[in-house]
């Protein structure tokens, strides 16, 4: 039988791509999403995939919708965790709740999915878990104390839980994508766009793709002894 797999923000732009490189994979995928649901309806009538709408932030949301899923589709045996959002100003104009809500979503999503599904992962021995990082969680950027610590605290979830589930057969790794051209790059101001653009190597943003190509290769078979570990797709542009 196919294996079960949630993508979270699985609707738009990177999260689009893994759903539909993970369906053509020969998973059951399932993309979750948070408010728009035209791009859900889009989806589904693109390529099937059944969508389900809840706040990732939201831990009893989180729970929730992840029994559904494993009701209604199967239990899920692998987890990619894209959602994410920005909230971006400088630290002395940054509200706490623009700190707070990235926060929540891009590192309590991660840590509220961990909890619906790594416990039926490891009592199954087989499980992965993806978490989308970014660049700026690795390099640190201006304007973004919120994201960029969010996204590095995804690093270090990553490596603590890839511990635990070592022994038991579940893989836990990130990927740190680079400026990717989707919807959140297209609201970065042009002209700033221009300067990072200008500081990428391979002098192009990446695609959504390029991403979505990784975390296949993590999800797989092949990648068993991949645990921990942080990918970065990103051009070029930060390399450590
Ligand atoms: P988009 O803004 O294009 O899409 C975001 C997706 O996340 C949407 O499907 C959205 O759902 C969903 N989402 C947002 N908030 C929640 C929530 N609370 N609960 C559930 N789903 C939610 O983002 P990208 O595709 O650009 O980014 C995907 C991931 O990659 C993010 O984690 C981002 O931080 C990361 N990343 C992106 C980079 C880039 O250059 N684009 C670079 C580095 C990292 P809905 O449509 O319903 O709003």
């Amino acid at each position: 039988m196919a294996r079960v797999a949630i993508v979270t923000g699985g609707t738009r732009g990177i999260g689009r791509a893994i759903c539909e490189k993970l369906q053509a994979d020969g998973f059951t995928v399932v993309a979750n999403y948070a408010g728009n649901d035209a791009a859900a309806d889009q989806l589904k009538a693109d390529t099937g995939i059944r969508c389900y709408k809840w706040d990732v932030g939201d831990h009893e949301a989180t729970i929730a919708g992840c029994a559904r899923v494993a009701e209604e589709v199967g239990p899920v045996d692998v987890v990619v965790n894209n959602a994410g959002i920005t909230r971006d100003a400088v630290l002395h104009k940054m509200s706490y709740d623009d700190w707070h809500e990235v926060m929540r979503i891009n590192l309590g999503g991660c840590f509220n999915m961990a909890k619906a599904c790594f416990p039926g992962m490891r009592e199954r021995g087989w499980g992965r878990i993806v978490n989308i990082g970014s660049i700026n969680g690795q390099a640190g950027q201006y304007g973004q104390v919120n994201y960029a610590a969010a996204k590095s605290g995804i690093h270090g979830f990553t490596k603590a839980l890839a511990q635990e589930g070592a022994k038991f057969g579940v893989t836990v790794n990130a990927i740190a994508p680079g400026y990717i051209d989707t919807d959140m790059v297209a609201a970065v101001p042009e002209p700033v766009l221009e300067k990072i653009i200008a500081k990428i190597p391979v002098g192009r943003l990446g695609h959504a793709e390029e991403i979505a190509r990784g975390v296949a290769f993590l999800c797989s078979e092949d990648a068993g002894f991949v645990t921990g570990s942080t990918m970065s797709i990103n051009g070029g542009q930060h390399m450590y």
